[in-house]
């Protein structure tokens, strides 16, 4: 059997760092604070934003949670438009505020490289965090990548993408698949290291690696029938044949929310 990757005990590791780097700002009279505009009617991000406050008041980062929707007061909005702590505007944005007017608001104020705690927008300071959560595990499981082919299934922004750079960095050989690519699983079988970016459940099955892969799940969705969530990668079938794999719950997800809080303080450091 493979080795399942400890992302719990990895997280906890960023978030104790986290903490102590919290803790020197404070000395020096500097506060960090993250705000996240939420959707009040979306229900899986409720949990994501959940998890964001959670791993915030345990490094010691002041949470403020504002609902973003028709309701919310002009007053307020201008507020945070006018602080100058780090953002997140957690997507999907409700629909009664997705207008261009909204955008252009998001894009002047809280878009800019000193509040861009996502690393979303051009010329940000810090990377995305749930593909820098990735990158840690290499580090982690001591894998060189260098000269390792890896594929990452999907090219969404969140994560795909800003993988490619981050593994080209390190000398591996990166090859995307999207939905448009034919006979996914002769392609993925050929790779070292799968990591599936997607959100369609057992989309990559143990016929779709190699003896002694490594496979990393970050895609998630949730089953309408149970609400629990799934993952991309066939966990149970895949844990034999890979040589480290990640949990679906409880892997990668952990990370995302520690890097997060690693880019508030690190957007914080650069202010000093
Ligand atoms: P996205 O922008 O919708 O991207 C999904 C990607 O999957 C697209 O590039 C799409 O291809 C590709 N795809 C769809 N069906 C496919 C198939 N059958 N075979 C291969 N590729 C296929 O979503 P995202 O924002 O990147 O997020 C991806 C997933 O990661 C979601 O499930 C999200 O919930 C999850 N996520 C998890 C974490 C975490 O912390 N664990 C963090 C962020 C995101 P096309 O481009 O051709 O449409």
């Amino acid at each position: 059997m493979g080795k399942i990757i400890d992302c719990k005990t990895l997280s906890q590791k960023i978030k104790d760092d986290v903490k102590e780097r919290v803790d020197k700002l404070k000395e020096k009279g500097i506060n960090p604070k993250l705000t996240v505009l939420t959707n009040p009617d979306d229900e899986p991000s409720k949990a994501y934003v959940r998890n964001k406050k959670r791993v915030c008041e345990e490094v010691g980062i002041e949470f403020e949670e504002i609902p973003f929707n028709r309701n919310i007061e002009y007053k307020k909005l201008l507020q945070v438009a006018n602080a100058n702590n780090p953002v997140v505007v957690q997507l999907p944005i409700n629909k009664d505020v997705d207008t261009e007017v909204t955008w252009e608001v998001i894009n002047d104020y809280y878009c800019c490289p000193e509040r861009d705690v996502d690393g979303f927008f051009k010329d940000a300071f810090v990377k995305p965090a749930t593909a820098k959560g990735v990158m840690k595990i290499f580090d982690y499981i001591n894998y060189d990548l260098e000269g390792k082919h890896v594929c990452i299934v999907g090219r969404g922004k969140t994560c795909a993408k800003p993988l490619v750079q981050m593994l080209l960095d390190k000398n591996a050989t990166v090859t995307v698949c999207h939905s448009h690519t034919q006979n996914l699983e002769e392609v993925t079988i050929e790779c070292d290291v799968i990591i599936s970016c997607v959100g369609k459940p057992h989309l990559i099955t143990k016929e779709h690696i190699w003896w002694g892969s490594v496979v990393i799940n970050v895609g998630l969705s949730v089953n309408p029938e149970t609400g629990k969530l799934n993952g991309d990668v066939d966990f149970a079938a895949c844990k034999d044949k890979a040589e480290y794999i990640t949990k679906n719950t409880g892997g990668v997800g952990l990370l995302t929310t520690a890097c997060l809080a690693e880019n508030v303080v690190e957007l914080y450091e650069r202010r000093l």
